[in-house]
């Protein structure tokens, strides 16, 4: 029996190790100079004016949003192929999501969709990068006026134009949870270059000490999540480095069959956070890797329109979700492995072709 292949696996070894045994030993295991030198590096990776720390990406979602005023009767545009993260941060505003379809291309919104949706009410758009690969349309919001939130979680490293993701919003919100590129078990990041904006995320995200009362949130990463995240941010090249190698054997190997490959736009550089394909029937490959001993997935679990049970107009999305599988892909998956993989769906499209001949 051949061993199992996972669809997501976390890089972490002995230097990881060895920031958390020094924490530990330190006595400091919540809030203190860890998160300020992770926030420091972070900002200075993006080249942003600042970062701010939390538990989650949603977190971040939430306090990006309280930052540009989000509160009830408002809308928040977000795009319907998504995780439910999106969906929850909205609600807790008590704003409405306004959903838009997405892009055939690439599963990102679709921006032109997604303009036809602003009203007086819009306060903001979440604009995802989704599977590590840039959203084409972002600029256009800005120009509209309308406040972006760049939704980073899957695509930290990832350029558009030469530009990093997560300096094209007004603000950005990054992930470290367990699946993402970079982890410390769970954890985020909310970065701006408009220090108002991260004023009130600071000033939200912790609620001890203050002299003035407003409901805040208990949001804080510890120092024992920053020095994790510290180890993982400098292996991010390295990270990103072997995600393009191992999308680059996939398309190699892959190539030739009846299923469509990740799309590489010009001036789209992607980090494979994901290396999703498109079959006729994903339901079916999927069963038949599993068999096989591979774990692929759909890349989002359902449509946020299916979950809400609203009217059906996210056709793109629908069609995504029932065509799309992600294969597994993250540092650690070695070479075999990945051969492995590409001649299980060979055989996957050979047993079918048997069948036709039947
Ligand atoms: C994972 C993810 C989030 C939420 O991050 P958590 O840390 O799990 O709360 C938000 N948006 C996208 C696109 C994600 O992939």
């Amino acid at each position: 029996m051949v061993a199992m292949i996972p669809h997501s696996r976390p890089t972490l070894g002995v230097e990881e190790a060895a920031a958390a045994a020094e924490t530990i030993m330190s006595g400091q295991i919540s809030q203190g100079a860890k998160v300020a030198e992770l926030e420091a590096s972070f900002a200075a990776f993006l080249g942003l004016k600042r970062a701010v720390a939390v538990n989650s990406g949603t977190s971040a979602l939430h306090l990006a949003l309280l930052a540009l005023g989000t509160r009830p009767g408002d809308e928040v545009i977000i795009p319907d192929y998504v995780c439910t993260a999106l969906l929850n941060a909205v609600y807790y505003t008590g704003a409405t999501p306004v959903i838009a379809d997405v892009g055939e291309a690439d599963g990102n919104l679709d921006c032109r969709a997604a303009l036809r949706l602003i009203t007086s009410k819009t306060r903001a758009v979440i604009v995802p990068h989704m599977f590590g690969n840039p959203c084409a349309g972002i600029m256009r919001f800005r120009e509209r006026g309308i406040p972006v939130i760049e939704d980073c979680a899957q695509s930290v490293g990832a350029e558009l134009a030469g530009c990093k993701v997560g300096t094209l919003g007004d603000l950005s919100i990054f992930s470290f949870y367990a699946t993402k590129v970079m982890t410390c078990g769970e954890g985020g990041m909310v970065a701006s270059n408009f220090p108002e904006l991260t004023a009130i995320v600071a000033d939200l995200c912790d609620y001890d000490n203050r002299n003035d009362y407003r409901p805040r949130y208990n949001y804080k990463m510890t120092d024992l999540q920053a020095a994790m995240g510290l180890v993982q941010l400098a292996r991010l090249p390295d990270f990103i480095h072997r995600r393009r190698e191992i999308a680059q054997r996939y398309n190699a190997g892959l190539r030739g069959l009846p299923l469509r490959l990740p799309t590489a736009l010009p001036g789209h550089d992607s980090i494979y956070f994901r290396y999703v394909v498109r079959v006729a029937d994903a339901e079916s490959l999927l069963t038949h890797l599993r068999s096989s001993g591979v774990v692929a997935a759909r890349p989002v679990f359902k449509p946020c329109h299916l979950l809400l049970g609203g009217a059906d107009d996210c056709l793109v999305s629908l069609r995504l979700w029932l065509e799309s599988v992600s294969l597994p892909i993250y540092p650690l998956l070695q070479n075999a492995e990945v051969d492995r993989i590409i001649t299980t769906i060979w055989n996957y499209y050979q047993k079918d072709s048997k069948l036709d001949l039947e």
